[in-house]
């Protein structure tokens, strides 16, 4: 059997499979105290045997294996989880291996496998969410480097009519502080899922997303590119950021067609899940 934890600054998603990845049982459990939560954890795999687990983690985690907090989450602006030894803590408990990314390469990952990029070698995943956070497989494996990529704090031209500051703690302005769901809440005064009927938002939404798309398009040239996330269930962005995209490369690269290269998740909210277990798979 495989075990799989998507972990989330919300929640943790737990879930264990059969070796064809089909996922026997699931459960999702809130994210409180690194303490509190690991005794869930622990709860639920001490039911069954597993050959191997695979992390997705929220970060800023340490992927580089020749670090010695390897497996660690590191300073993460969830105080309660800075420095935790999530590896470790697991190993201390099982004795199998252990496959270990962000949660958005893990995504990146289970939507190669079995999602919207099947047949492919590489895909972007970006969730738009709290936060933007961004992950990628190449060649079948996740992008990782000194560390793992941060796609989300990128630098995007400002739209000539947005006024707002921007709320990232470290940039303010980059595409995070203005485009994540709490930016749009903040720009607005509304939340994002109210303002739904509302074009302009959308406009300038879809103008900072698909600059950080054309950046990513440029730098890794994926086949194909996710846009997950709270606030991509608003449909009508993807034709605005098709558009926009366009129109900013002018036809410097041929890409493949904009409706089949910028898309939805196929598994929707099941891909950082799925892609855990086929980290699990990769780790046996
Ligand atoms: P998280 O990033 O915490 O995993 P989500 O991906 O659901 O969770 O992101 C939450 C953000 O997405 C919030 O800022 C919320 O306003 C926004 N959001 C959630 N649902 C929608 C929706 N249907 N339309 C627009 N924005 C949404
Ligand atoms: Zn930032």
């Amino acid at each position: 059997m495989l075990g799989a934890i998507e972990a989330g600054g919300t929640k943790f998603v737990l879930a264990v499979s059969d070796d064809q990845l089909n996922i026997v049982e699931r459960v999702s459990v809130p994210t409180t105290t690194p303490d509190e939560t690991f005794e869930k954890v622990f709860e639920f795999f001490d039911r069954f045997e597993v050959n191997a687990i695979g992390i997705g983690s929220f970060g800023p985690i340490d992927v580089n294996q020749d670090s010695s907090t390897y497996g660690y989450i590191t300073s993460t602006p969830k105080t309660a989880w800075e420095h935790t030894d999530f590896i470790g803590k697991m190993k201390d408990r099982y004795a199998v291996p252990i496959g270990w990314t962000t949660d958005v390469n893990a995504a990146a990952l289970g939507e190669l496998t079995k999602g919207s990029a099947v047949g492919k070698k590489s895909c972007l995943y970006l969730t738009v969410g709290t936060g933007v956070g961004g992950g990628a497989v190449i060649n079948g494996e996740p992008l990782e480097g000194f560390g793992h990529p941060e796609m989300g704090h990128i630098l995007v031209r400002r739209h000539p009519e947005d006024a707002y500051e921007g709320n990232c703690p470290y940039h303010k302005d980059c595409l995070e502080g203005l485009a994540a769901g709490p930016a749009i809440e903040k720009r607005y005064g509304k939340k994002a899922q109210e303002l739904a009927e509302d074009k302009k938002v959308w406009e300038i939404e879809a103008y900072y997303l698909a600059q950080a798309l054309l950046s990513y398009t440029l730098i890794l040239s994926p086949e194909r590119i996710i846009l997950g996330g709270g606030v991509m269930k608003q449909k009508q962005l993807f034709p605005l950021i098709r558009q926009e995209f366009a129109r900013l490369l002018n036809d410097y690269v041929q890409t493949p067609d904009l409706n089949e290269y910028i898309i939805p998740p196929g598994l929707e909210d099941d891909a950082g899940i799925t892609g855990c277990l086929i980290l699990a798979q990769k780790a046996v």
